[in-house]
């Protein structure tokens, strides 16, 4: 078993770093041979290497041991291109060195200076990236050039300008399309926009061949607009796309004869510098206005995002701010024990029910009860029992008499119960009916036994709370002067 895994683990790892190894020689020899060959047409000068920028790419994207079979890849593939070039041995030495150098540099101090907060194209890792693109290659320019024998001069620049190009032009752009296809969705598009974007990209194809297939008026110039339009539509993608068509645009019009590049002198090494600080200002240009761009953009889309979790957040707290408050109204109008109107509630509606009365010219009466020795009952049984028995008034009551009559409690064990438009003969019945139900209601309830006193007050019209309540807390109190458990009606 162990044996098993070991085996399965190391062909596994084999295979991978042979695969990788292979990938990396294919990729970097295909490269130097196709940039090598097109500079053999124009003098030996490459206008972009772009061998290095693939490992460079490769090696960011690999985990630390697997970055070994693509360096070694890259430099047997250095050597492999060159000596087929025809370079000496000290030549094809120098220039592989230099290629593997330049990675790891360029790798090393990018790793060590990115801000790993924000990606890679984010502006201040652009910034980093752009600036060691622009030094780094003068460090493997120099180390090239030691397997030369004679002038260096023009083998320094040209390798100076064409790797770092190599590095500005496609780092970014393989970053930037390693983005766009892979799992970050936010780049991706629909149709429409796709054909929005190649719209431009065609805006900007035939702006440049307007500019470089022609000799008659040096415009190239307005190759700027299109591609600065592109990085403001389309973004990093959009910028990319741009610069790139300018590129093969340039090139192919360059080489073979044609605009303004070709024009301004004979000599070829001369086409290849300009056409070089022609590609590096338009990428220079565009690279930084996408990236700023897409960096506001993001932050603007998190602004957004904030605003709304704060809306909803606030939404949430209104509404609890609403439960509470309908609590609070809540407790406020309802006597927590019995569960009947509270004081002020029951004296409120006395009041409405006055004014509606006399608008109706209906009659109003009003019961005032109280419980029977409830002093005793708590002696007796004890403040809970007695707590027991003020709920049993209260479900007694509210069961008892009709749900248009108003019921609260107005003090200890004194309530009061308001009935419209009840005849005096009506009202008593209800208050008789009440009285008795509150005798049998300790069967049900297990509470100790319990009787209450009446005194009902009745108005024929011109409602006077004040005066009913006066009275009906005579009729009350003649209740219990004759004995209690008993009705009075107020003269
Ligand atoms: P009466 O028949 O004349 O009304 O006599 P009473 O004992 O009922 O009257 P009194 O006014 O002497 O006593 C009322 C008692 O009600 C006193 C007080 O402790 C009690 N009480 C008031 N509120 C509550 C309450 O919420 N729970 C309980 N258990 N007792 C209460
Ligand atoms: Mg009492
Ligand atoms: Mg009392």
């Amino acid at each position: 078993m162990v044996f098993q895994n070991f085996n399965t683990n190391t062909v596994t790892n084999l295979s991978r770093i042979t695969w990788r190894f292979v990938l990396m020689t294919l990729l970097f020899a295909a490269n130097s041979w196709l940039v090598i060959g097109v500079a053999t047409n124009s003098n030996g000068m490459a206008a972009i290497w772009s061998a290095n920028a693939i490992l460079i790419v490769a090696v960011l994207n690999a985990q630390r041991f697997d970055t070994v079979p693509l360096y070694a890849g890259a430099f047997v593939a250095s050597v492999a291109a060159n000596y087929w070039a025809g370079f000496d041995v000290a030549t094809i030495c120098s220039f592989s060195i230099a290629n593997i150098a330049e990675v790891l540099a360029v790798k090393w101090i990018f790793l060590n200076t990115r801000d790993p907060q924000h990606d890679d194209f984010a502006p201040r890792n652009l910034a980093r990236f752009v600036a060691i693109a622009l030094v780094v290659p003068a460090l493997s320019a120099t180390i090239a050039v030691t397997g030369l024998s004679g002038s260096v001069q023009n083998a320094w620049t040209s390798w100076y300008l064409s790797d770092s190009l190599g590095l500005l032009v496609l780092v970014p752009s393989l970053g930037v399309l390693q983005k766009a296809y892979g799992d970050d969705k936010s780049i991706q598009s629909n149709i429409k926009q796709r054909i929005f974007g190649i719209s431009i990209v065609v805006l900007v194809a035939i702006t440049s061949a307007a500019a470089l297939y022609q000799d008659n008026i040096p415009i190239l110039f307005v190759v700027a607009i299109p591609v600065l339009i592109a990085a403001f539509q389309l973004g990093a993608v959009g910028a990319i796309a741009a610069v790139w068509t300018v590129a093969v645009i340039a090139i192919c019009a360059t080489l073979s004869g044609y605009g303004p590049i070709h024009q301004w002198t004979d000599e070829t090494i001369n086409h290849i510098y300009l056409l070089q600080g022609f590609l590096a200002c338009q990428l220079l240009v565009a690279l930084p206005v996408a990236s700023v761009l897409e960096d506001r953009n993001r932050k603007a889309a998190a602004l957004i995002e904030q605003e709304r979790m704060l809306r909803v957040q606030a939404e949430r707290s209104r509404r609890s701010a609403e439960t509470i408050a309908r609590r609070m109204a809540l407790l406020a109008t309802r006597d927590e024990l019995t569960t009947l109107s509270t004081r002020g509630r029951i004296l409120q509606r006395l009041e409405h029910a006055a004014n509606r009365q006399t608008k109706l010219a209906g009659k109003l009466a009003i019961a005032i009860f109280d419980i029977d020795n409830f002093k005793s009952i708590n002696d007796q049984f004890g403040h809970l029992a007695g707590d027991d028995v003020l709920r049993m008034v209260g479900r007694v009551s509210r069961q008892t008499l009709p749900m248009n009559f108003d019921i609260g409690r107005i003090g200890g064990e004194e309530f009061m119960v308001i009935m419209p438009g009840q005849s005096k003969t009506q009202a008593s019945a209800f208050a008789e009916l009440l009285r008795l139900a509150i005798m049998q209601g300790n069967q049900n309830d297990g509470c100790p036994p319990a009787t209450i006193s009446i005194g009902l007050a009745v108005s024929q019209d011109r409602h006077d709370c004040h005066a009913l309540m006066l009275a009906a807390d005579k009729a009350l109190y003649a209740a219990k002067s004759n004995g209690r458990n008993r009705l009075r009606l107020a003269a």
